[in-house]
């Protein structure tokens, strides 16, 4: 990489992606609608795509994840798909009973153009159903990545429930990016230690992440009730972690510009500033100081990043995945002087590229920052520049396999380890386990070579020694 290409977002239209770093989509969708109540997906498309979609939640959450599919052959994709989608409408019903189905369109059905308002429409005259809610998303993955997916089915979940003339009420409106179930649930926790009441959306921290019940339910038991997200345009605020997020697909943005709720928009609270950003705007909502519990994770933070600033100055991570996260990570890093040499989303459209550039302002060397990049863009800037360690998900493992580059791993999908749905990194307490994770993989890459590097040294030391400088008659 040259001097002047370095440093700079690249054209990031690529005609072939090798290996991509992000994913599809409906995806994301899916993984939205799973945040609702009483819901079942129906993916309007191939058997193909639902199958990717539940294999990539199953390998990650380790869980039962159904996605339907309307099943669209070639003579549907000559003819038109509506007779499917009405037969799987009918078909989900029988055998799920939901309250709520969330339709996602694919790359076949954006391209044969089906207008899945119509068929609903049709299908309800029809079938005479008035009482399903049905919640069509426009997800064409041959334009956008499976954040988009999330940020913009999230969105069409609140347009469709949330009515205007609500009476005002107390719950804060919690509108987070797609992080693991271990992070809904500590983000939860701290704003109960707050006494803050919230509605949450999407909350899939119990339907994607069950406690174990012996028994496998169809639906499983958890996520927003539409009854709540129906009242988010009454709330007093909107807190939402999505602060690379774009304001045309932004939940938070539309019920500001809906229904009048104001919008602290922040990044995902991790790191001692970005927690710290997102205790000032409950000190500010709720009038009241920190608990005591928090300030003293705050503490333990600090002790820790006293205790391994020293070994993190050494590294040079490459920060690699979905917007949000990449974002989050390096604040991290750079407030405990880990100074990034990559960073990377698959997201080309997000607001990460101008947002690094401002927080990098005092980075000792400018990372290289890649939007829209896929993984073989990742690997050669990683090793242009000398990455030492990885964050990321399991989509970058060649990092470790092929050069030897260790990988925190972080964000989704996790496949090649257990436990990505438990992986914590939000608040104090959270970041203090990130810190731990990175910190322990600088040293468990130093011990496992400094022996043979040790040994290696002396005896080139030696080597350069005049032997008969030693000898004597
Ligand atoms: S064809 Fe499109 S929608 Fe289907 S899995 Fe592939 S990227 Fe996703």
């Amino acid at each position: 990489m040259t001097e002047s290409s370095r440093n700079t977002c690249p054209d990031t239209v690529k005609l072939v992606n090798e290996n991509q770093c992000h994913m599809c989509m409906p995806l994301g969708g899916v993984i939205a609608f799973k945040g609702v109540e009483d819901t079942m997906v129906l993916v309007h498309g191939s058997q193909g795509c639902s199958t990717y979609m539940r294999l990539t939640n199953v390998e990650h959450y380790h869980e039962p994840v159904d996605v339907a599919s309307s099943s669209l052959n070639e003579k549907q994709t000559i003819y038109g798909g509506e007779k499917n989608l009405k037969k799987a409408l009918d078909n989900v019903i029988r055998v799920y009973e939901p309250k709520v189905i969330g339709v996602l369109t694919t790359c076949l059905t954006e391209t044969m153009g089906e207008d899945l308002n119509r068929i609903i429409a049709s299908w309800r005259t029809e079938t005479g159903n008035d009482h399903t809610d049905i919640i069509p998303v426009s997800t064409p993955s041959y334009d956008k990545s499976h954040t988009e997916g999330f940020w913009t089915t999230t969105r069409e979940i609140i347009a469709y429930y949330a009515k205007s003339g609500v009476l005002p009420h107390a719950r804060v409106n919690v509108i987070i990016p797609h992080i693991s179930t271990a992070d809904i649930r500590a983000i939860q926790q701290m704003l109960e230690l707050w006494g803050v009441a919230y509605t949450m959306l999407p909350d899939y921290s119990m339907t994607l992440d069950r406690p174990f019940a012996g028994k496998y339910l169809k639906i499983p038991e958890g996520g927003t009730s539409p009854t709540e997200i129906a009242e988010m345009g009454g709330a007093p605020l909107t807190i939402q972690f999505g602060c690379t997020c774009d304001e045309s697909i932004s939940p938070g943005a539309y019920l500001r510009d809906t229904f009048g709720v104001p919008l602290v928009n922040l990044p995902l609270p991790v790191g001692i500033e970005n927690t710290d950003r997102f205790m000032q705007a409950l000190e500010e909502h709720t009038g009241r100081p920190v608990p005591d519990r928090l300030r003293y994770e705050r503490g333990w933070l600090i002790d820790a990043m006293a205790d391994s600033h020293k070994y993190n100055a050494s590294a040079r991570p490459v920060i690699y995945g979905e917007p949000e996260l990449v974002y989050a990570y390096t604040c991290a890093c750079m407030e405990n002087g880990a100074v990034p040499s990559v960073i990377a989303t698959g997201t080309p459209h997000s607001h990460i590229g101008p947002m690094l550039k401002e927080r990098l302002t005092d980075a000792i060397e400018m990372p290289v920052i890649l939007e829209g990049a896929d993984f073989s863009m990742i690997e050669k800037a990683a090793l242009d520049t000398g990455s030492t360690i990885a964050i990321g998900h399991s989509g970058g493992r060649q990092l470790a396999e092929k050069h030897g580059i260790p990988i925190v791993r972080a964000g989704f999908p996790i496949h090649d380890r257990v436990g990505g749905q438990r992986i914590l990194s939000v608040g104090y307490a959270g970041s203090l386990a990130f810190l731990d994770r990175f910190t322990n993989t600088i040293l468990e890459k130093k011990y496992a070579s400094y022996r043979t590097l040790r040994r290696e040294e002396l005896l080139s030391k030696i080597a350069a020694v005049p032997c008969e400088g030693y000898i004597t008659d």
